[in-house]
C-alpha cells in the first residue's frame, strides 16, 4: 500500500484544443535543438567519445536530429564496472525507495510528454497519437512496476508447521543488459530497464541504432529521478560488435531483449556459453516476432472489422510485432470484406507524420524498405495484388501499403515476419480452417477474431493459441496491466510485459527457514 492504485496514463485527446496545439509547438521547439551532440551516460556522468553517428528523420533524410557518441568496448566495460560497483548497495536499498525513483521518472516523463512525442515523430516516424501512446506506455511501465515491486518486496510467510518460520523473498540477479528495439523506442526501453532497476539490478542499456536519441531521453528521465550513479548506464553503439560483447560479458547475469527472432535466438544461444570469471547462469528474457492473423467470420460486423484491420495492419507502417499481417476471411464474406477494405485503404494518405493528415509515413531505414519491397514483389507472385498505395514524393524511406489476396498457409508471405505495411488476405472455407491457418506459423504473439457467434468466439478462446487474443477489436496497442503483452513459441519465452509475473523473471527467489 501507500501508493494510489495504478491507472493507465490517458491517451492524447484530439477533442482538446490544447492537445492539438501542443504537437506543432513541440515539433517546432524540438526542431530548434537539432544537431546537438549527445554523450553516453556512465556511472552518473556524461561521457563524450570521438566516434559520432548521426540520427536522422526517416521521412526527411537530410534532417539530422543529432550526433550520437558511440560506445566502444572500453565504454561498455566502464559501464559494466560501474554497474557491478553500484549493485550491492542498490540491491540492499529498500524496495519502496527503489519504487520511488520510478515514480519520479514517470513524473519527469509526464512533464515532457509532448516533447518526447515530438522527438519520436521525427526520429522514427510515428504518427502523433502513436508517438504519444509510446510515452504514456513508458509512464505506465514505471508506475506499474513500482507498485508491483512494493507488492513483491514483502517477504511472504509459508507453511503452518509449529516451531518453524519460513520466509520467501526475492533478490536481484546483478547486472542486466537491456537491448532495445526502435519501434517502441521509449516504452519498451523503459519497460525493460525499469523492471530490471526496480527489482534491484543495475543496467547497461543499448538502444537501437535507429533511435539512440530516444534512448538518451530515457537516460535523462532516470537522471532527473536521481538514481544513484551506476544503476542505469546508457551506451549506444553498433549492434554488430556491441550486442555480442554485452551478451558474452561474464559480469552480465541477465539479458532483456526485444527484437527479431533471429537476434533473439542468437542471444539465447550465446548466453548459454560460460566465460572465464562468470559467476551466474545467464537469464534471457526475449520478446521476438509475430505473424499475426485476424479472422473475419461470415457474420462479422464489417463497420468494426474493416477499420480495425486497417489500423492493426498499417498503423506505424505495420512496424509492430503485434501488427496484423494476415487477415483470414471466411469464404461467404470474403468479397464484401475485401472490397470495403480496399475502399478504406484507398482513402488514406501517406507522407511525413508531422502532418496529422497522413495515415502512413516512411519505414525505419533503407534496409527495411528494401526487405519490404522484396516481400511485396514476392506476394505478387504468390497471390494477387488487391491494392498498392501511392508512394509519396520526396526523400524518405517510403514503401507502398500493399494488400495481397489469394494467399495460402504455405506461401512465404503467410509465414515470414515482414515488419512492414503488407497484408496477406486468405480465404478460408469455414471457421475450423480459419483457426487452423491462424495457428499455422511458428509465431504465437497476437491474434484477433471478428464474429457475432458466441460458439465461434468460445472456440477461438480455446483453440487460437496466441499470447494476446483480441475478440471484436484491433490487435495492437496492449495496455499495461490490462493486456500484459508477449507471446510463446517463436515469439518469445513466455514473459508478459506489463503483467503481474514480469518482475519475477528479473529476480531469484530465496527461502529462509528458522527453527523457532
Ligand atoms: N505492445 C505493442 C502492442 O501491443 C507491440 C510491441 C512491439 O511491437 O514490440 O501493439
Amino acid at each position: 500500500g501507500g501508493f494510489p492504485p495504478f491507472r493507465n496514463e490517458p491517451m492524447a485527446d484530439f477533442t482538446r484544443a490544447d492537445h492539438r496545439a501542443a504537437f506543432p509547438k513541440a515539433l517546432a521547439q524540438v526542431r530548434g535543438q537539432l544537431g546537438k551532440t549527445y554523450p553516453l551516460f556512465i556511472n552518473g556522468r556524461d561521457i563524450m567519445t570521438g566516434n559520432l553517428l548521426p540520427t536522422v528523420n526517416p521521412n526527411r533524410l537530410s534532417e539530422v536530429l543529432g550526433q550520437i557518441c558511440q560506445a566502444g568496448t572500453k565504454e561498455v566495460d566502464d559501464a559494466i564496472t560501474a554497474a557491478v560497483a553500484a549493485f550491492p548497495a542498490w540491491r540492499d536499498t529498500d524496495t519502496r525507495k527503489r519504487a520511488g525513483y520510478l515514480l519520479k521518472a514517470a513524473e519527469a516523463a509526464r512533464g515532457r510528454i509532448f516533447e518526447l512525442s515530438a522527438w519520436q515523430i521525427l526520429e522514427i516516424g510515428k504518427q502523433w497519437d502513436q508517438a504519444y501512446a509510446d510515452v504514456t506506455e513508458a509512464i505506465d511501465f514505471l508506475e506499474y512496476y513500482a507498485r508491483e515491486m512494493v507488492r513483491l518486496g514483502e517477504p511472504r510467510r509459508l507453511g503452518h508447521a509449529p516451531g518453524e518460520l519460513n520466509h520467501y523473498l526475492y533478490e536481484p540477479k546483478g547486472v542486466a543488459a537491456v537491448i532495445a528495439p526502435w519501434n517502441f523506442p521509449l516504452a519498451i526501453s523503459t519497460g525493460m530497464a525499469a523492471a530490471a532497476i526496480v527489482t534491484g539490478n543495475c543496467v547497461v542499456y543499448k538502444p537501437s541504432g535507429l533511435t539512440p536519441l530516444m534512448g538518451r531521453c530515457l537516460a535523462e528521465l532516470f537522471r532527473e529521478a536521481g538514481l544513484p550513479p551506476g544503476v542505469f548506464n546508457y551506451t549506444p553503439g553498433p549492434s554488430a560488435t556491441m550486442g555480442d560483447y554485452l551478451v558474452d560479458h561474464p559480469a552480465v547475469s541477465l539479458i532483456a531483449f526485444t527484437g527479431s527472432m533471429e537476434t533473439g535466438l542468437r542471444i539465447i544461444e550465446r548466453a548459454a556459453t560460460v566465460h572465464p570469471g562468470q559467476q551466474n547462469v545467464k537469464k534471457v528474457i526475449c520478446e521476438m516476432g509475430g505473424k499475426n492473423a485476424i479472422i473475419i467470420d461470415d457474420d462479422a460486423d464489417l463497420d468494426e472489422a474493416v477499420p480495425q484491420v486497417l489500423l492493426s495492419a498499417f498503423g506505424f507502417q505495420g512496424q509492430k510485432c503485434s501488427a496484423c499481417s494476415r487477415v483470414i476471411v471466411l469464404d461467404a464474406i470474403h468479397d464484401r470484406f475485401a472490397e470495403r477494405l480496399v475502399a478504406m485503404a484507398r482513402a488514406t494518405t501517406a507522407g511525413p507524420p508531422e502532418d496529422p493528415a497522413h495515415f502512413m509515413g516512411a519505414v525505419a531505414d533503407e534496409k527495411a524498405a528494401a526487405r519490404i519491397r522484396g516481400y511485396i514483389e514476392l506476394g505478387k507472385t504468390e497471390g494477387q495484388l488487391l491494392y498498392e498505395g501511392p508512394v509519396p514524393e520526396g526523400e524518405g524511406y517510403y514503401v507502398p501499403m500493399a494488400i495481397i489476396d489469394g494467399i495460402l498457409p504455405e506461401h512465404r508471405i503467410a509465414r515470414e515476419e515482414i515488419f512492414g505495411p503488407v497484408l496477406a488476405v486468405m480465404r478460408a472455407r469455414d471457421f475450423d480452417e480459419a483457426i487452423r491457418w491462424a495457428n499455422a506459423p511458428r509465431f504465437a504473439l497476437t491474434g484477433g477474431v471478428f464474429s457475432r457467434s458466441p460458439a465461434h468466439l468460445e472456440q477461438a478462446r480455446r483453440e487460437f493459441r496466441v499470447g494476446n487474443l483480441y475478440l471484436n477489436r484491433g490487435i495492437t496497442g496492449a495496455l499495461v496491466e490490462r493486456q500484459p503483452f508477449g507471446g510463446s513459441r517463436m515469439s518469445g519465452v513466455g514473459t508478459k510485459a506489463g503483467g503481474a509475473d514480469y518482475l519475477l523473471h528479473f529476480m531469484d527467489p530465496r527461502v529462509v527457514t528458522e527453527n523457532t
